[in-house]
This record gives structure tokens, sequence and C-alpha cells, in this order.
């Protein structure tokens, strides 16, 4: 007879024992999980089959919209156990039982741990290329900034190629009607942002440190384990989330294109793009235009789905000519580009609080920012900003990172005015839905991508700024006004949930 375990009696397990002896163990499970009944692999129900070095897995919520795991494919080594705890601080720090869905934050670390490939993102290829075999839909894609220096190392090439025109090539092959560029929204989300943290610095300081709030990942995070300062989040969408509903809007209006007819899909290096453009209310397009299921973004497909794409289309990106993207959405500066790695919103943002503020460009030393640059989990840094003084700031990036500092906001020995938060190490260059170059995730293979970032922003770009984005100055004078106006605030900000009553957290 096969040796089950109850759910109640796993429960029991994980508070108490260790399975085998070992250390790590699997999380509750609520509902029917993906990737199995319970939460050990069907093969390894019968315990004398488990394999010898048998540690468990993370459990995954047959609700979560960002990954899945494919149960035949678990080994149980317990890798996924040891991102999320140890890397993200996620698994570990709440209490089981779990009281409503299993904490997750999306980031999709564990997709870049798992040895065997079982735990992948949950695919939208489907409805992509169902929305794209229908003639009465306008199709239009953006892509992140760090997709261009990621895409290539599906198709063999070197770690951090930069494909950015090809990328665009190939997403023109295969029948989108329109690509537009996620950076022109990470200039916009710094005009928006820059101008937020001007006001706190010189109208609020009560509300400082300022915390970024582009990474959905740790915005969740926040919401789970941070509600008791998430007033310092920007109120700024992230960049994916400001091109959504501009879509839907602004460049619907200008291209004559009914917003029900446009799907709006996005490329991203990450899985838990895909939760966010699932929360309820991120359909601010469909709030103005009268009508609330419009999403503001349709589908996100991540970095490797895009590739399974262009493959199944027979494709063979590297051969492609560079192509631009297409206007009106399609510009983007130096400065929106490095968004994709850590410390790169904080230099870009800088650089353009430092033009509001004086109405003069920034210095050299804020083109070339090397104190927010680099691979460190904690970096910390000072820029002087006249009639403002010494603007300090830090930059994390991984999970566990961020409680060094929220524990700073705690006990009030934070010097900052300004904090990046990116979830995943190094950034979005090194985000869940990112090429499984090398497993885990190398800092050599990061490093080969943010250099390549940064050169988009020194050697290629014409622009380093982003206020001086002119499709974005266009969008204020025809559409928006000014940053922080009231329309900017309906389209482009939002507002956070406390999640804290979601989970026990556990006291340490
Ligand atoms: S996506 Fe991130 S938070 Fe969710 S299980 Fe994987 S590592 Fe943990
Ligand atoms: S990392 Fe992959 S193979 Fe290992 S336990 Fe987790 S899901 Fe299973």
């Amino acid at each position: 007879m096969k040796n089950k375990i109850s759910r109640r009696n796993f429960l029991k397990l994980v508070s108490s024992t260790g399975v085998l002896g070992t250390s790590v163990l699997a999380a509750g499970c609520s509902g029917k999980p993906s990737g199995g009944t319970g939460w050990m692999p069907n093969q390894y129900e019968g315990s004398k089959n488990y394999p010898i070095k048998v540690k468990g897995r993370i459990a995954i919520d047959s609700k979560n919209p960002s990954i899945m795991r494919d149960d035949a494919k678990c080994i149980l080594c317990g890798q996924c156990l040891e991102v999320c705890q140890n890397v993200m601080s996620v698994y570990g720090s709440y209490e089981l039982p779990i009281k409503d869905d299993t904490p997750c934050v999306h980031c999709g670390q564990c997709t870049l741990w798992c040895p065997t490939g079982a735990i992948t993102e949950k695919s939208n290829i489907n409805e992509v290329v169902k929305a794209l075999n229908d003639p009465t839909k306008f199709v239009i894609v953006q892509t992140a900034p760090a997709t261009r220096v990621g895409l290539g190392e599906e198709f063999g090439l070197e770690a951090g190629t930069i494909v950015e025109g090809k990328q665009v090539a190939a997403l023109k092959k295969i029948g989108f009607d329109a690509v537009v560029d996620t950076t022109y929204s990470a200039d916009l989300t710094i005009m928006e942002e820059a101008s937020e943290v001007a006001h706190r610095v010189l109208k609020e300081p009560n509300k400082l440190p300022q915390f970024t709030s582009c990474c959905p990942g740790w915005v969740k995070f926040c919401e789970y384990f941070g509600s008791d300062i998430m007033e310092h989040l920007s109120s700024c969408k992230s960049p994916q989330q400001m091109l959504g509903p501009l879509i839907k809007t602004y460049y619907a209006k200008h291209k004559n294109i009914h917003p029900k007819d446009i799907v709006s899909v996005s490329i991203m290096p990450c899985t838990a793009k895909k939760y966010e453009c699932n929360r309820p209310e991120m359909n601010a397009a469909g709030i103005m235009l009268g009508d609330k299921n419009i999403r503001d973004v349709d589908y996100v497909l991540t970095t490797r789905e895009l590739a399974r794409l262009i493959k199944m289309n027979n494709i063979d990106l590297t051969t492609l000519e560079d192509t631009e993207y297409d206007s009106i959405l399609g510009e983007g500066t130096g400065a929106g580009k490095i968004f994709g790695t850590t410390g790169g919103v904080m230099e870009a943002a800088v650089r353009t609080l430092y033009w509001l503020v004086t109405k003069q460009d920034p210095p050299e030393v804020l083109l070339d920012w090397q104190a927010v640059r680099g691979l460190a989990g904690v970096k910390e840094a000072s820029a002087n900003v006249p009639g403002v003084g010494e603007v300090k700031v830090a930059v994390c990036s991984g999970l566990k990172n961020a409680r060094i500092i929220m524990e700073r906001i705690r006990n009030h020995t934070a010097p900052w005015q300004f904090v990046e938060f990116m979830a995943c190490p190094g950034g979005c260059i090194a985000g869940g839905g990112q090429p499984r170059t090398s497993l885990p995730p190398s800092d050599e293979v990061r490093t080969l991508r943010m250099q390549n970032l940064y050169k988009l922003d020194s050697k290629r770009s014409v622009k380093r700024l982003s206020h001086t984005n002119k499709e974005v100055q266009d969008l204020y004078d025809q559409f928006l006004e000014k940053p922080l106006s009231k329309k900017a605030e309906q389209l482009l900000h939002t507002h956070y949930t406390d999640r804290s009553y979601q989970l026990t957290i556990k006291n340490k």
C-alpha cells in the first residue's frame, strides 16, 4: 500500500520535524497545487522511493499567475526552497499553517534555480498566438529594457549580447502590428518619480525616504512584510503599467483604433509582471474609457517565452537585420535603458531630479555614477543637488537585502531620502523570466548583461537624460500636461494593499 501523507499530517510535520532527517521542508499548499495533487510529487509518494538527498520543495498555489511546476520533472532537490528562503526571504518568514494563498512574490527566481526545469513561468503564448491570428485585433507589444541583453542567449549568442534591433525585427516578422519600447515609459516613470521625490524632499520630508515601486515582486513583498512602512512607496506604477493605459488611450486616439480592438502584450524579463498586469486596479484605461473590462496590459510573455515564440515561427534571430521601434511610444534614452539593472533606476532618477530642481543638466559624475553600480546587494551614495543639498540614496537587490533597509527605516537609523529596491539579485537583467544561461544564475552572466546595458546608455544612445525624451515631452504637451497632473495621477499612479493579514509573520 502506498504511504500517502495527508494535508493535516503534513502541516503537523512541517511545524515540527524534518523529512528523513533533512533540514528544509516545503510550505503547505492551498487548493490543488499545480504540478501534483500533494506536497510530494506523485512518483515519490511511497517513502521508500524518495531520492536519497530529498529535501522537499516549495509549494506553488494553483492560482499563482506567474509560475507553475511540472511534477514529473521534480527531483525534490530543494533548490527552489533554498532560493525562496535564503535569497528572497519569503519562504520561512511566515508561520504555518498558511492563512490564505501560499505566500509568493512571483519573482520567478525558483525557475532559475530549479535544475530540471520543473518550475517554469505560466505560459501565455497560446493567448498571444490567438490574438495574432485574429484579423480584427491590433496587437501591440512593448519590450522591457533588460530583454535586449538576454534574448540572444536563447539563440546561442554570448551572455549579454545586445539584440535590441533584432528583437524588434523578430516581433515584426511574427506579426505584431506595432512594437514599442518600455524604455519610453521608463523615461516617463522617471519624470513622475523624480517629481514626486522632489516634492517630498521640499514639502513632505516626513514621507522620506521614498521607495521605488517599479518592481512588482518588491511591491508585493512590501505589502506582505512592510505594511507598516508602505507610505514610503512611490505611487508611480511600473514602466510596464504606465505604458499599458497610455496604449489604450493616448496611442489609440492618435492612431484612430478602438481601445477594445487593441491587444496589449509585454515582453518582460520577469515573471512577477504576469501577476502585476492581473492586479485588479490595473485597469486605469478602462476606468477612463468607461469600460472596466478593458485591461491596461492583456498578456505578458517572459524573455524565454518570446524565444519559444520566435522558434515556433522558424525565425533565426541571429540573422535578422536591426529594426527600429515604432513611433509614438518608441523613443527611449540611455537613462531609461539602465532601468534594467540594479542601481539604474536611481541613477536615471537622480540625473532628472538634478534637472528638475536646478533646471541644469547634471554633472558628468551622475552620468557614470559608479557608487550605485555593480552587483553588491546594498549600495549607498550621495549626490549634491544645488537647492536641495546632499541627497542620500541607497540601492538594494535581492529581497533578503531589502530587509536590511526596512529595519533601518523602522529603527530610525536610515539617512537616505530615496531608496531603490529590486527583488531579483542584480535587478531585471537577472529576472525570473530571463534565459537560464547558468544554473543558478552566476555573477558572470549578470555582469555581462549589466555591462551591455551601460554600454547602450553611454555609447549608443544620443540622449542620456529621461527629461530629454522628445516623445515623452510630446505626451505631456498633448495629453498629460505635466508630471503629477490630474490625468497623470489617474493613469500613471496607483495605490497599495496591506497584505499582512494574509500571513502570520514569523518573529525570528
Ligand atoms: S516565485 Fe519567488 S517568492 Fe514565489 S516561490 Fe518562487 S522564489 Fe519563492
Ligand atoms: S528546484 Fe525543481 S526539481 Fe528541485 S525540488 Fe524544486 S521544483 Fe523540484
